[in-house]
């Protein structure tokens, strides 16, 4: 028993407002239902990077489960739904955007669940420095690596475009090093363990930022690119589903294709990919 292929999954929103990349909390719950229901097993990050490298088995079902960013309705709908179903899934977090705090009022809770914006609200609000009305807290972070349904890693400190702020090389890869440093140490304070575990912004990276990474200690990198994550594949091209508002029956097929080599090869050959 071991698996050929393991999916990751690409959430970013879970939230009733509808806009780019948002999940309505009630399709997010039939995925994960159906994740549930089939037997899958949500494995920890690091069992999945100690399966893609060959040190450790994990079971024919797996699956990843990955959110972007950190937004307050992973706390309020993804976490409740996750529990209730004893699920595992990743937050890949700017750190910069955490704030202080207690902990809002979530979904299973008899509380007034704080308000949700859409996603262009969300980016409206960072950029005008309200990032903590959309962002997760560190209380509520505590709260949910305490109990095991979440675990956290990074997406870089401030999740800019180094390669337009920065024209000149050097001063690029300079200003992503720090970045990473930053983003790696407030990590390490604040969770009280290290992490193997990053996610490009925008999925921009080349070569370099690659090998910077790597030697800050990210053995693991994921992209935005679309596509089957093979034993022995290569864990700095780590490739996700990003996934759609359509039903648990959508998350299925593409789960299908995606364990599936031969399957999931002859589908992006299909797609032209
Ligand atoms: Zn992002």
């Amino acid at each position: 028993m071991n698996a050929k292929a393991v999916p990751v999954l690409m959430y970013h929103h879970v939230s009733p407002s509808p806009g780019l990349v948002t999940l309505h909390p009630e399709t997010f719950a039939a995925h994960m239902e159906h994740l549930a229901r089939g037997g899958y097993s949500t494995l920890r990050a690091d069992q999945f990077l100690d399966w893609l490298q060959g040190r450790e088995k994990v079971p024919e079902k797996s699956v990843l489960i990955t959110f972007d960013d950190g937004y307050l309705d992973n706390y309020v709908h993804a976490y409740p739904t996750l529990k209730r179903l004893g699920l595992h899934a990743v937050i890949f977090l700017v750190t910069a955007w955490i704030g202080a705090g207690r902990p809002r009022a979530h979904a299973a809770e008899r509380r007034e669940v704080p308000p949700l914006p859409s996603h262009k609200e969300c980016k409206r609000a960072i950029a005008e420095g309200r990032a903590d009305s959309v962002m997760l807290r560190w209380a509520e972070i505590e709260r949910m690596q305490a109990d095991g349904v979440m675990e956290f890693h990074s997406h870089t400190h401030t999740h800019v475009r180094w390669d337009t702020l920065y024209p000149e090389s050097t001063a690029r890869l300079d200003a992503l090093r720090q970045d990473l440093i930053l983003a790696r140490d407030t990590l390490e304070q604040c969770l009280g363990h290290s992490s193997r575990h990053l996610c490009w912004p925008w999925g921009y990276y080349d070569a370099n930022y690659q090998d910077i990474a790597r030697e800050l200690g990210y053995h693991a990198q994921y992209t935005v690119e679309r596509g089957l994550n093979l034993r022995g594949d290569d864990p700095l091209f780590i490739k996700r589903i990003d996934t759609k508002e359509k039903p648990g029956a959508w998350l299925k097929r593409r789960l299908d294709l995606y364990s599936h080599p031969w399957l999931g090869r002859a589908y992006l050959k299909l797609r032209g990919k």
